[in-house]
């Protein structure tokens, strides 16, 4: 362990990661169901799918089946001029899933290409039906990828902050989360003039932003006005897409449907890297033309990739098999029981849940430093309990794989009130 911890230091810059001050990264050799297994024995239960990606427990035999198969068969080839049977199939069965009003596939390799993808199509669209439009609104807090573009668009932060001059200016409006509600939407009337080109967000859920939740209703309202101009709508569903919602898109909540949809993370469940952005016909309309100059020229060398695209169709023969659609229940069940236990603490607040994402804050008043470090608090004293969860500042999460037995479960919810239990007596020594 040691070896490879010190061997990664030496040549390894890790994501996220302050390196001056981080500790050393935990070695994982072997994965299965929901839980890792380190290289001293040790196993972690992975309450936070790897980054939202894992959906049905790490080295799914059938998924690892069949890109293997793959792997024998055709292992990439280029996607200009060429096509591939994996890439087709995908691109059909995605699209009886998704919203009807979908009706191309375009590939790229992340969540943060998927989204660029979706914003080049938006301004290009505009461009090629010779009316430009240059505006952007999106959500305060909102995250979307850490691409240039994708950048822009999300919120801005401490992450954003040496980039400010080259990103594009883009409109914010707060979530509409409850009590907001009227404000948000009297603020939108006024935003969503006809100079708006797109209007971008997480529906429902903004993961990274820190697990903020809002009311399909409000984003269907905030829809309607931006049609009103004929703005596009881009769903991100990089997180919430594959079920994490209870549905299989949060777009599925929602009675008006987005024109542009973002998909990675859950895609492959978890196990290759792939980005698709979703259009509408009038979207791809606006692209033929005899005149070269209305190309989308955007692409990636492993655009399409057949081992990705098969990941991906077996990730979704299991996630609309019988078993993982009651799991996605049964964990939504499971969370909603933690919630009313949890809603009886004083220093819990703002108790959410989506499907199988729950989350809530910690409320520690006043003590502000002691507030800062409450996040490693909070990670190392889980971690030494077997438990992976990576709060967002005082915001805690789970997000687990469907594979995720309740046995899992209430242990995790059980490490979690055991933290709560010591932060309430830490506080009350202060
Ligand atoms: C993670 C995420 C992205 C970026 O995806 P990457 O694959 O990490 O580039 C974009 N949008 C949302 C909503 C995400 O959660």
């Amino acid at each position: 362990m040691t070896n490879l911890s010190v061997r990664d230091q030496a040549v390894i810059w890790h994501p996220f990661t302050q390196m001056q001050t981080a500790p050393s990264p935990i070695p994982i050799v072997r994965g299965e169901g929901s839980v890792l297994f380190d290289a001293n024995g040790r196993d972690y239960l992975d309450m936070v799918s790897s980054w939202w990606v894992n959906l049905h427990g790490h080295a799914h035999p059938y998924i690892a089946r069949r890109i293997s198969e793959q792997l024998n068969t055709l292992e990439h080839v280029i996607f200009a001029g060429f096509t591939h049977q994996p890439a087709v199939e995908l691109a059909e069965r995605l699209l009886t899933i998704l919203p009807p009003n979908q009706a191309k596939i375009f590939y790229s390799d992340n969540g943060s290409t998927a989204v660029e993808v979706a914003l080049k199509m938006a301004f290009q669209y505009w461009h090629n039906l010779g009316k430009p439009r240059l505006k952007v609104v999106a959500f305060d807090s909102a995250y979307h990828g850490d691409t240039f573009g994708a950048m822009a668009v999300s919120g801005r932060s401490a992450f954003t902050a040496p980039f400010t001059p080259f990103l594009f200016d883009v409109t914010y409006l707060p979530v509409p989360v409850a009590g907001q509600e009227e404000a948000v939407l009297k603020q939108a009337a006024e935003l969503f003039t006809d100079e708006v080109a797109a209007f971008i967000a997480e529906p429902l859920v903004q993961g990274a932003g820190g697990m903020v939740m809002y009311e399909p209703a409000l984003l269907d309202q905030l829809i309607q006005l931006a049609r009103r101009n004929d703005t596009l709508i881009i769903a991100d569903e990089v997180m919430t897409g594959f079920g994490r919602t209870g549905r299989l898109f949060a777009s599925h909540y929602l009675a008006n449907k987005p024109d542009l949809m973002c998909l990675s993370k859950g895609l492959t469940g978890g196990t290759m890297a792939l980005g698709v952005t979703a259009c509408t016909q009038p979207i791809y309309d606006a692209f033929l033309s005899n005149d070269n100059f209305r190309t989308l020229f955007h692409g990636h060398s492993f655009t399409a990739n057949p081992l990705a695209c098969t990941a991906a169709l077996a990730s979704m023969d299991l996630l609309l098999a019988e078993e993982a659609q009651a799991s996605i229940q049964r964990i939504a069940e499971q969370h909603q029981g933690f919630a009313n236990r949890l809603a009886t603490r004083k220093n819990v607040i703002n108790i959410r849940q989506h499907g199988t994402i729950i989350a809530f804050d910690i409320y520690v008043g006043e003590q502000t430093s002691y507030f800062n470090t409450i996040r490693d608090t909070a990670y190392n004293f889980l971690l030494d309990r077997g438990v992976l969860m990576r709060p967002l500042g005082n915001v805690l999460y789970m997000m687990p794989p469907y594979c995720t037995t309740n046995e899992q479960l209430q242990y995790t919810y059980v490490q979690v009130e055991d933290l709560l239990d010591t932060l309430a007596k830490r506080t009350e020594q202060e």
